[in-house]
C-alpha cells in the first residue's frame, strides 16, 4: 500500500487525462507524474532523507498536490501546516515533529522571518509561487527543472505518510501520525461505501492541510479520478468555477454550504453539471440542510460524512437514499449514517462496554484507517487507544439497523442543574429563526446550576432581534431547561482553518481560573 501507486496506475491507463485543474491551469498524469518524479529528486538533492518530515504552508493548489506525491515519492512524511495559525503556533508544529524542509507559497511568505527567529532548526526552504524565489529559498518550479526525474521509493505499509495537527477545536494541537496503510485503507473503505466515479469531478475548497482536504485527495489520487482545486473559499469563485468547469462533487463543511446558498449569485448560476453534495466534518443544523435539499438541482444526491483526523477522515457515511421525502419523514436524513465498510464501531459507556441501541454514549472505533497515535505523546495515545478501541470524544447513539446520530461532542455538552443539553440540540432550533446567521452554544460558569446555556449568535444581514424574542423563539421547540439563559450578539464567530466555529475560544473568557467538569 503506497499513496503513490495510484498515480503510477494512472499515468499506465490513462496518461492523457487532466489529472488537476487549479484557476485554468490543466496537467495530465503524465505531466503531474513527470513533476512529482523530478520534485522529489530536487528535494533529495536538497538533502530531504527518507522518514524526514517536510511542511507545506501554502493555499490549496495543483502544487499541494504535487508536494504530497513528491513527498511520498521521495520517502518523506508530510506535515502540512495550517496556514491559520499564528507563527508561535506554526513553529510549535514544525519543532514538535522536527520538520526540516518547508514549502511556502506567495501569500505566506511574509511570516518566513517570524519562523525563522523562533523555529529551534531552520527548515530548507521552498518557494512555490509565481512571484520572485526570495533569496534564501529553492524555487519549487525551478526545482522541477533543473532536476532529473528519480525512482519512486516505493515506501508504504507501515511507514508514516503524514503527521496532520489536528484544528485544536478543544485544546493543544496534536500530531495524528498516518501511515500509508491508514489512508490507504481509509480510502478502500470510503469507496466500498460510496464508490468513486473515475470521470467525475471534485471541487476542493476545503483546506488541504486539514483531513477533509488531504484525505479526500489521497482517496482520489488512488482511484485515479481528477480534482479541480481553489486556493480557499469563496462563494462567488466557488459557484463561478462549478459552472466553468462542470463540477460534479463539492465537499463542504455547514458553514460553508450554508454562505453558498445565502449568497445572492447563487440561484443565477448554472449549477446543471453537479451530482453530489457531501457535507459533514462538524455537525449541520436542520435549517440548513434543509434549504439545501430545497435549493439544489433535483438531481443532486447528498451524502453526510462524520469523521476525524485520527481515522484519515470518514467514520460513518449517510447516503443520498436517506435524504428524500421517506427519510426526510423518519428522521433518518439527519443521522451521520452508518460505518464505513471495514470499520467496527460501537457506543460504549465511559467502562468502554457497548451500551443498548438507543442510549447516548461515547463513539468509540477499531479498524485499519485509525491513526498510529499522537506524535511524541505516548500518555495521549493510550489515552485515546485502549486495546485497539480509539475514543472519538463524541457523544451519539445507534439505531436498531446501525444507524449514528451524533448528539454533541463530549466536550461541549452543557451539564446545567443535572441535566445535559446537547449545545447541538440548541443550535438546531436557534437556527430555526430567519434572523439568525450563524449560532453556537456553550457551557458558562454558573453558581447554582455549575453550567448555564448560553448563546452566541450572529445575525443576517439588516435583520434585528432581541434576546428575550430569541429565547421565547427557544422554548416553542425545547424544555426551559435547554434555552440559553444568555443571549450574545457578535457581528462574527471565531472559524477554524476547516470553517468550524472554534467553541474553545468562545468559552475561553468565561473560565479564567475555573475548572470545566470536562475540558
Ligand atoms: P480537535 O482539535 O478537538 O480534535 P477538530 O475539529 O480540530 O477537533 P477534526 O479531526 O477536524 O478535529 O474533527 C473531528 C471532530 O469534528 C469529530 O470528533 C466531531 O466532533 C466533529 N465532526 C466531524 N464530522 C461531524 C459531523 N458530521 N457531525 C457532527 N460533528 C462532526
Amino acid at each position: 500500500m503506497h499513496l503513490t501507486q495510484g498515480l503510477h496506475t494512472s499515468i499506465q491507463m490513462t496518461p492523457d487525462a487532466v489529472a488537476s485543474i487549479y484557476r485554468g491551469r490543466r496537467r495530465t498524469y503524465r505531466e503531474l507524474g513527470d513533476r512529482v518524479a523530478r520534485l522529489a529528486a530536487g528535494l533529495r538533492g536538497l538533502g530531504l532523507g527518507e522518514g524526514e518530515r517536510i511542511g507545506m504552508l501554502a493555499l490549496n493548489s495543483d502544487r499541494y498536490q504535487e508536494y504530497m506525491l513528491a513527498g511520498w515519492w521521495a520517502g518523506a512524511v508530510l506535515n502540512p501546516v495550517n496556514y491559520r495559525w499564528s507563527v508561535p503556533e506554526i513553529v510549535y508544529s514544525l519543532d514538535d515533529c522536527d520538520t526540516r524542509f518547508l514549502i511556502v507559497d506567495d501569500q505566506h511568505l511574509p511570516l518566513i522571518e517570524g519562523i525563522l527567529a523562533t523555529a529551534k532548526h531552520q527548515p530548507v526552504l521552498i518557494h512555490a509561487g509565481d512571484g520572485e524565489t526570495p533569496a534564501g529559498m529553492h524555487s519549487f518550479e525551478q526545482l522541477i527543472a533543473e532536476s532529473a526525474p528519480m525512482e519512486d521509493s516505493w515506501r508504504g505499509g507501515e511507514d508514516l505518510a503524514v503527521i496532520m495537527y489536528t484544528g485544536g477545536t478543544t485544546g493543544l494541537p496534536k500530531g495524528v501520525m498516518l501511515t500509508h496503510r491508514c489512508l490507504w485503507s481509509c480510502a478502500l473503505m470510503r469507496m466500498t461505501t460510496c464508490p468513486v466515479d473515475r470521470d467525475s469531478l471534485v471541487l476542493i475548497t476545503s483546506p488541504m492541510f486539514h483531513v477533509a482536504g488531504m484525505g479526500l485527495v489521497a482517496q482520489r489520487l488512488i482511484a485515479g479520478a481528477p480534482n479541480a482545486y481553489l486556493p480557499f473559499y469563496e462563494v462567488v469563485e466557488v459557484l463561478e468555477t462549478i459552472q466553468r468547469e462542470r463540477i460534479t462533487e463539492a465537499m463542504l463543511v455547514p458553514t460553508m454550504l450554508q454562505a453558498l446558498l445565502a449568497h445572492p449569485k447563487f440561484a443565477e448560476t448554472d449549477l446543471s453539471s453537479l451530482k453530489r453534495i457531501s457535507y459533514g466534518a462538524a455537525p449541520i443544523n436542520a435549517a440548513v440542510l434543509e434549504r439545501a435539499l430545497e435549493l439544489l438541482p433535483a438531481g443532486v444526491e447528498f451524502t453526510h460524512a462524520y469523521g476525524m483526523t485520527e481515522n484519515c477522515g470518514p467514520v460513518t457515511l449517510n447516503l443520498h437514499e436517506n435524504h428524500g421525502p421517506e427519510g426526510r419523514a423518519s428522521g433518518l436524513y439527519r443521522s451521520a449514517g452508518r460505518a464505513i465498510a471495514g470499520l467496527q464501531l460501537k457506543i460504549a459507556d465511559e467502562q468502554g462496554q457497548e451500551l443498548p441501541r438507543g442510549s447516548v454514549g461515547e463513539i468509540l472505533l477499531k479498524g485499519p484507517s485509525l491513526m498510529q497515535g499522537y506524535w511524541g505523546k505516548p500518555e495521549e495515545t493510550a489515552k485515546a487507544l485502549q486495546n485497539g478501541w480509539f475514543s472519538s470524544g463524541d457523544a451519539a447513539y445507534m439505531d436498531a439497523q446501525g444507524y449514528v446520530f451524533v448528539v454533541d461532542r463530549v466536550k461541549d455538552m452543557i451539564v446545567s442543574g443535572g441535566e445535559n443539553v446537547y449545545s447541538a440540540e440548541v443550535e438546531n432550533v436557534l437556527a430555526k429563526h430567519p434572523a439568525v446567521a450563524l449560532c453556537a452554544v456553550i457551557g458558562i460558569p454558573h453558581d447554582t446550576w455549575g453550567e448555564a446555556v448560553h448563546a452566541v449568535v450572529t445575525l443576517k444581514p439588516g435583520a434585528t432581534l432581541g434576546a428575550d424574542e430569541l429565547r421565547a423563539h427557544c422554548r416553542e421547540f425545547i424544555a426551559g431547561y435547554k434555552c440559553p439563559k444568555s443571549v450574545e450578539f457578535r457581528d462574527t464567530l471565531p472559524l477554524s482553518g476547516a470553517g468550524k466555529i472554534l467553541k474553545r475560544d468562545l468559552r475561553e473568557p468565561f473560565w479564567k481560573g475555573k475548572a470545566r467538569a470536562v475540558n
